[in-house]
């Protein structure tokens, strides 16, 4: 029985799988201040431009460059595990598959798209990368991917990660990046929050507002901003994790997994391993998809479909997609990650046609899970991958329950090394479960009523 599943570096994958080909009802289009449809060029002063036609491209495969594929074989092609000792503790018949995201140097899968973006960057003239992180991991691998190749990279971490999760920030000076606690003093935007209040915990609505404005006032031109999921360039470069898991599992014999999950954040991860899967159920695949979010950010599972800013702010284009609405401050009670307050796009068009369901749940919960993981398979995981860990559970016990022999695929996106006081505060019994109560729910979304309406368009077929 093999436990590890091994791609040579030569079967790596060599182009990118883009949903937006496949999907069989268009997306709404982001719109611009007036409601109108925005043109890429409306993009040009936060991205460069061949960012910006992958972000709108509809061509099914796009190419990795040489170059690119030159620094992922650092840690790529990720390997395949599977988690006998799990399988056996809980008496399944079910097999459960995992790819491991968690061996790229920052310790995730974000970096499938922090190199790619600083490559595009640089190809394009910039010196300089501004970008948000909550509690570091994304700042992280961008200030990894940044050193690589030789630009410049500026963090606004919000405040409560930068004070409480000082570990992340460390990595961050280490790989040469420029990290400050958002809100700063340094934007407008940052200044304008801090007056009004002082004392806030920011979150990364607020942080994008900061990152966005430092790569647009930048009166050289050379900086550009970059964000670590949501749209769907970042989406694009995650499907490599899919397209090895793929030729993995056919290496051991296995078509088709018949469940595929991975926890959600922002979508990144999720649509990494699952759009590839995504394409197959399109053509006819019987697979179940599932995508794992917080009850405390309850995103996909209780949020209206609407066109939202991506930032506090406002000054991001207008997006159409599940949102508990730009102004949402997560609990800080919550100690895992997934606090977003929208979702992909791309992702919300999944959910939307029924190809991918979603499903919430506590953190209590997700913590004995990444325990038992721990006690059973030996790895630490991140707190967001112990929402896709709890999931692969539940399944590997329904297939039990049913007698069923089921393969089961998650996403392991990250180790939780840098993540020990979360796991110290729940073995001393200070987490609790929390569920955003409907009036709060109300009160954040209630802003979304002033802004244009989306209608989600889906065949029913699913
Ligand atoms: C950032 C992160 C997530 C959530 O982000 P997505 O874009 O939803 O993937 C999940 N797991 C880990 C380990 C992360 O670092």
């Amino acid at each position: 029985m093999e436990q590890k599943i091994f791609l040579k570096e030569s079967d790596i994958p060599k182009q990118w799988y883009n949903l937006a080909a496949d999907l069989p009802s268009p997306m709404l289009p982001p719109l611009g201040p007036d409601g109108k449809p925005i043109g890429p060029e409306m993009l040009a002063p936060v991205f460069p431009m061949n960012l910006i036609e992958q972000e709108v491209s509809t061509q099914r495969w796009i190419d990795i460059p040489e170059e690119i594929l030159d620094i992922l074989y650092r840690w790529r092609p990720a390997p395949l595990r599977r988690a006998v000792n799990l399988e056996k503790y809980l008496k399944t018949p079910a097999k459960i598959y995992y790819k491991d995201e968690s061996t790229s140097p920052p310790g995730s899968h974000k970096p499938n798209t922090a190199v790619p973006q600083a490559w595009y960057n640089k190809q394009f003239g910039i010196k300089r990368l501004t970008t948000e992180t909550g509690a570091g991991q994304w700042g992280s691998a961008l200030a990894f991917a940044c050193k690589l190749l030789g630009l410049e990279c500026k963090v606004f971490m919000v405040r409560i990660s930068f004070d409480q999760k000082p570990f992340r920030k460390f990595m961050m000076q280490v790989w040469g990046a420029n990290c400050v606690a958002s809100p700063s003093n340094e934007t407008n935007a940052g200044r304008k929050i801090l007056a009004e209040s002082p004392d806030t915990p920011g979150s990364l609505g607020m942080a994008i507002s900061e990152a966005v404005e430092a790569a647009v006032s930048d009166k050289s031109g050379k900086t550009r901003y970059s964000l670590g999921s949501v749209l769907n360039h970042v989406m694009l470069h995650q499907t490599i994790i899919g397209l090895e898991a793929k030729k993995q599992l056919a290496m051991v014999g296995i078509k088709k997994p018949d469940v595929v999950i991975g926890c959600a954040g922002g979508g990144s991860n999720f649509a990494g391993l699952s759009f590839p899967f995504v394409a197959d159920k399109i053509n006819g695949a019987n697979i179940k998809i599932v995508a794992v979010e917080p009850t405390a950010c309850p995103t996909l599972t209780r949020a209206p479909f609407a066109y939202d800013f991506g930032d506090t702010a406002c000054t991001t284009p207008l997006l159409a997609m599940y949102t508990l609405g730009h102004a949402f401050v997560p609990q800080p009670i919550h100690a895992g990650g997934l606090r977003y307050h929208g979702m992909a796009p791309l992702v919300c068009q999944g959910v939307v046609e029924g190809l991918i369901e979603a499903k919430s749940l506590n953190q209590t919960k997700c913590y004995e899970s990444a325990l038992l993981w721990a006690h059973t398979e030996g790895f630490i995981c991140a707190p967001e991958t112990s929402h896709a860990v709890a999931a692969a559970i539940d399944e590997a016990v329904k297939a039990r329950e049913e007698g069923k022999e089921k393969t089961i695929l998650f996403n392991y996106s990250g180790h939780g090394l840098m993540d020990l006081v979360g796991y110290n505060k729940f073995i001393e019994g200070q987490l609790s479960d929390y569920e955003l109560p409907q009036e709060e729910l109300e009160k954040f979304t209630s802003c979304l009523r002033d802004l244009p309406q989306a209608k989600p368009q889906k065949t029913g077929k699913w």
